[in-house]
């Protein structure tokens, strides 16, 4: 099909984490030929994950990225159609609503499930993003084997940086933990795991001053917030770990949202404040946040959708 050319769909699912395609496989199954479109990252968050121990029905575990495979085959085997595009621009000022993609083609949608997730958030330092790629990640199950044999550093105190600094501790000599309080954030049985392994170095009231590095990260320099003390630490790596960011920016002229930018729902469904748009996912949801969870609302979703539809008279 011409990319300029307007199309009408029935069901627009906007993402493709366990949120999307869930809400793909339950709309396929009610008839309302979902289309799908995945986004930047085919399969969210858990494609840059390891080991998935808490999602129910796989009692040996699984890899993040295996799991998404299965959802996506599972939604195509259902019907749904799914597509490579990102949405870029969005107008629900009237039925049937318009959703561009990537800035060229129009889609006609009756009803639109958003399911767009969050991303990592950074520290907004210009080395940071200078060197990005070149020793700076947020993401240490895709790039900590960069670092096999190396020392790197990890800035953050919650679960994601627990979990990371874990991970990296693994593969590398040392792990140097910058946390900004006295304190961390990850839950207790994470904290033990960071505090008795013995090559990860936690560095408490700590921030980054600065990434250091021409082309490629050769140290980090931080400072001890109530000293003001400065201490550069050579590494070779720099992971980010200080949360996510709710993908809902071209969404925010037309749907209410919290302060942080997730989409507000109303409370046990997933109906935003325009009618016939759903919100499902880590873009609604900054409390759970995990992808049993995230499943469980693309399915609300699909179902209000369905009962929104038939409502109208449209389905
Ligand atoms: P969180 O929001 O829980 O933690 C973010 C961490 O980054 C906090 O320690 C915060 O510090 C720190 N931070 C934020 N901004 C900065 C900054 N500018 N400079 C330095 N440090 C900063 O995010 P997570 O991604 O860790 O976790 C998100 C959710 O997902 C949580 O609910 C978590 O429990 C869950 N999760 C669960 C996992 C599991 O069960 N296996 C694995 C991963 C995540 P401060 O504490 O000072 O605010």
């Amino acid at each position: 099909m011409d990319k300029n050319q307007t199309e009408k769909v029935h069901c627009l699912i906007i993402g493709s984490g366990p949120a999307g395609y869930t809400a793909a496989i339950y709309a396929a199954r009610a008839n309302l030929k979902p289309v799908l479109y995945q986004g930047i990252q085919p399969g969210g968050q858990l494609t840059i994950t390891t080991e998935v121990e808490n999602y129910p029905g796989y009692p040996e575990g699984i890899q993040g990225p295996d799991m998404m495979v299965h959802f996506e085959k599972q939604a195509a085997r259902m019907g749904a159609d799914i597509r490579f595009g990102l949405a870029t621009k969005v107008d629900f000022s009237s039925q049937p609503f318009t959703v561009w993609i990537d800035e060229e083609k129009q889609i006609q949608a009756d009803a639109v499930i958003i399911a767009t997730g969050a991303s990592a958030k950074w520290l907004g330092l210009e080395s940071e993003q200078r060197l990005n790629g070149y020793g700076v990640s947020a993401c240490a199950v895709c790039d900590g084997f960069f670092f096999r044999g190396r020392e790197v550093a990890i800035v953050g105190a919650g679960d994601t940086a627990a979990e990371e600094a874990l991970y990296l501790s693994k593969l590398c000599t040392t792990v140097h933990m910058i946390v900004r309080r006295d304190q961390m954030r990850a839950s207790k049985v994470m904290q033990d795991r960071v505090l008795n392994t013995p090559n990860i170095k936690i560095y408490w009231n700590s921030e980054t001053d600065e990434v250091i590095g021409d082309k490629n990260v050769e140290a980090v320099r931080i400072k001890n917030i109530p000293t003001g003390a400065m201490e550069t630490i050579p590494v070779k790596g720099f992971f980010v770990a200080i949360g996510h960011q709710p993908n809902s920016e071209i969404f925010k002229e037309w749907l209410d949202m919290d302060e942080a930018g997730y989409i507000k729902t109303i409370p046990g469904t997933s109906r935003t404040n325009i009618e016939g748009v759903f919100a499902s996912g880590d873009v609604q949801d900054k409390i759970y946040r995990q992808a049993v969870t995230a499943a469980g609302s693309g399915c609300m979703a699909a179902l209000d959708a369905e009962r929104w539809l038939g409502a109208m008279g449209l389905h």
